[in-house]
Parts: C-alpha cells; structure tokens; sequence
C-alpha cells in the first residue's frame, strides 16, 4: 500500500460505499482478450486505488455473456457487479440504450438484495450517466460523471450518424447541466464540454493515470529478446483498438513511403467476427494496397502484463487519432521509456510534451506523422533522451494513486457541501 493511501486511512474513520457505474466498460473485463479500453482500465484502477483509500467501491456493468460471474471481488473492498439488462451477448453501444430501464431496475434489484444505499455515484460514460440521474432521487446521492468520450465530438469525426445520436447528445447536455460534478480529464476536454455541451454546470480537472508497477523502462534488447524481435531492426509502435477515430490509416500511410526503413507493429484488436473487425480488414486492405504488408505485423490484443515489453521493445510508439478525451496509451509508453508521437487532439496534448518526451502533429496529415517519424527514428540518441525524459514526466504526473487521492478530495467537498439537487425524473423513452 502506498503511503498517501496509509496516511489517508489513519485519519478517516468513515468513508462511504461508493457506486461507480460503467454500462459497456466492464471492469472485469480481460483487457487483453475482449473488445475494450481505456474505460475498462480507468474503471478498475480507479476502483481499486480508491478502495486502497478506505472507500468501499462496487462497480456495476451489464452481464454479456450466461457464463460470466455476476461478482467478480478484485480486492476486499472492491467488487464488480454484473447486472442483467437485455440479451446475454454484446451489443453495440448505438443500439443499448434501450436497455438501460431494465439496467436501473437491475440496480434497485441489487440494492434491496444487498441492503445497501450509495450515498455518491460516480458514472462513466453518457448512458452510466443517464442510470445514475434516474437513480439519483430515491438514492439521494452525489452525482459524479466522466465522459470518456463525447458525442459532440464524435459525430463530427464519422460520416454516418447514428440513430441515437440526438438522444445522446441531450443526455450529454443534462448530465453536465444537472449532476454535481462532471470530471474532466484533460484542460481540453473541460473547453470542448464548456464550448459544445453547456455553459452551466461544475467542471472539474482531474487527468488519467498509469500503473507505474507494470509500465516501467525495460532495456529494449532484454525486452525484443523475449518477443523474438530483430535486435537492430527500428519498430514504430501502435496499441489500441481499431476504431476509425483510432486514426490507423494516418499512420500506415505515413510508413508507406518512410526514409528509414521499420517494422510496423500493430497490437490490438479483437478477433475479425466482432465489432472491430470491419476497421482492421479496412486497414488489412490498406496495408496491402500500398505495398506496407511484408513489414507490417497485426499482433492482436496483448494484455497489460506483455505489454510493457511491446513498448519497451519500440523505438516510437505513435497515437494517430482523430479525437481523444486521454489517450491512455500514450502515458503507457512514455513511463516505459519510449518517446511518443500524436496527433495534437485532446488530452494528447497535455500528455505528450513536444520535443521532450515526443512529437505531436495535426490528425489526419500523413506527411506531418511521415516526418515525425523520421525524425525520431533518424536521432537514436535524441529518441533515447526523449524516452528517458517521458518516463520521469508519466513518473511525476500520472498515476493512479494520485488520481484516487484528486477523486477522493472532491467525493468529500461534495459531500461537505451537502448539496442534494432535486432533478426532474425522465424516462428511457422520453429521449427516443
Ligand atoms: N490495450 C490493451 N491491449 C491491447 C490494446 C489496448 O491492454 O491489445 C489497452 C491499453 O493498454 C490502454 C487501453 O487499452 O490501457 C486503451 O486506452 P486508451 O485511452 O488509449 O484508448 P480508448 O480505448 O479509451 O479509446
């Protein structure tokens, strides 16, 4: 146990249950086999390190699968909950909206079950964040919200809009408009929510983190050793999900017609027959179109425990997408000594430090990330500098300690404050 989490436990006696609520970003999930991200991850190490603090924390998300444990308990205080809400298998995250009424109710279910009141729910995600409003009044709870990912944004990034997407974008605007607080985690992400989602509501700053333990600077001989990797062969890095915003065909078109000649290794990625597969068969198309196949390698997902080695083993690892509220990723691979290149979006660019611990260029261009990486890989000695530098930077700023510590002092000013908003009660189909 760290020691701001000792110190926090001698001198709190009390510290209430907490409901985090993360519909589709299941906690338990295994991150490196199943269709999910940076959500997962948030959710979890933030559960556990709030729990480390004293904090009971049970995180509900929707059961997928007859199979799966309905409680998963991930330390002594802190516990997924899998709640039944519409068919046993996945759906995709337009069409479950229409489930969340029996989520609430699945919710309440547990409560009476249990005999247990959350005096502060902390939601993730916009549909999380609808469960929590209508569960708020008979709760008489704090309402905590992070987005993770904004519709408001997004929308203006694909060229199909979903059917939902007017329901999501009034829910986004309710949940800042009427929850207690609304966590932002970036500076970027707190402009996007005042300038596209509303004016009113409270805001607060808190960034994302990384487990330092398992993210850490690994020599890259040791580390392509134990993948089977060319020793001398330069490799550029991408980690992540094939989502178009992900930004992937920037990248393999900047490494088409790159000076230095490099290993392209794509980790990531679920199998061909889920709701990824149709991005990496695009890409697939794309890597064979320009002629990038022979040096190119789809690695799949990799869990958390192999994937410092991924990092480690890179010279560059490169984040190209089109919008990113965080962009875990790129913190994994500066705190294990790689320097980064992405696109200046979001929460990227408070993360990635031009010229220090990497390089940003504008989303989309191809010929910026071209000479971005050309530039890394043409200065090994610049490229080990920058690495050394970005494991300090992650070191000093983004861990999740810290970020429980940050959560923990605005949970007590809310409940300080006393402050119980009463919100109108809306139903499921009055957005529809
Ligand atoms: N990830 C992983 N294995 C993979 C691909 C991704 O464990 O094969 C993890 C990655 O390490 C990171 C998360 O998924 O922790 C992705 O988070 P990020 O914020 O970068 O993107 P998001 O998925 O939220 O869009």
């Amino acid at each position: 146990m760290s020691l701001s989490a000792l110190i926090a436990r001698k001198t709190r006696t009390h510290l209430p249950t907490i409901a985090m609520i993360s519909e589709h970003g299941d906690p338990a999930a295994d991150i490196g086999r199943e269709e999910a991200g940076g959500q997962n991850v948030y959710v979890r190490q933030v559960g556990e390190a709030l729990a480390e603090l004293g904090y009971r924390v049970d995180m509900f998300t929707r059961q997928i699968d007859p199979e799966q444990p309905v409680l998963v308990q991930h330390t002594p205080r802190c516990r997924t909950i899998r709640l039944k809400a519409g068919p046993l298998h996945a759906i995709p995250r337009d069409e479950l909206f229409a489930w969340m009424g029996e989520f609430v109710d699945s919710f309440r279910q547990f409560q009476r079950q249990e005999g247990q009141r959350y005096s502060l729910i902390h939601s993730h995600y916009w549909m999380s964040g609808w469960a929590a409003m209508q569960l708020k009044a008979d709760q008489k709870a704090q309402l905590v919200h992070t987005y993770h990912s904004l519709g408001a944004i997004k929308y203006g990034s694909v060229d199909t809009i979903p059917q939902i997407a007017r329901t999501r974008l009034a829910v986004e605007r309710q949940i800042l408009e009427q929850v207690h607080c609304v966590v932002a985690t970036s500076p970027q992400e707190q402009d996007q929510l005042r300038a596209l989602v509303s004016r009113r509501g409270t805001i607060e700053v808190i960034p994302c983190g990384t487990d330092l333990r398992n993210f850490r600077v690994i020599p890259k001989q040791e580390a392509r050793r134990q993948l089977g990797l060319p020793l001398s062969e330069p490799i550029i890095l991408y980690v992540g999900r094939f989502d178009p915003r992900k930004g992937i065909e920037t990248l393999v078109r900047a490494c088409s017609t790159l000076q230095n000649h490099a290993r392209l290794m794509i980790v990531g990625g679920s199998d061909p027959e889920k709701a990824d597969g149709l991005e990496r068969k695009r890409i697939e198309a794309i890597v064979e179109e320009i002629g990038l196949r022979e040096q190119t390698q789809f690695v799949g997902q990799v869990g958390h425990d192999r994937l410092p080695l991924y990092y480690a083993a890179a010279d560059v690892c490169v984040v190209p997408s089109h919008y990113e509220p965080f962009g875990l990723v790129a913190i994994e691979a500066m705190a294990c000594g790689t320097p980064v290149i992405a696109s200046a979006v979001g929460g990227l660019v408070s993360t990635v430090v031009p010229e220090i611990t990497g390089l940003l260029a504008p989303p989309r261009d191809v010929p910026a990330f071209r000479a971005a990486i050309d530039r890394v890989l043409g200065n090994r000695q610049w490229a080990q500098q920058m690495g050394e530098q970005g494991s300090l930077w992650v070191g000093e700023h983004f861990n999740w300690p810290r970020v429980a510590t940050q959560l923990d002092s605005l949970y007590r000013s809310l409940s300080g404050s006393g402050k119980i908003l009463e919100l109108p009660q809306t139903s499921t189909a009055s957005f529809l």
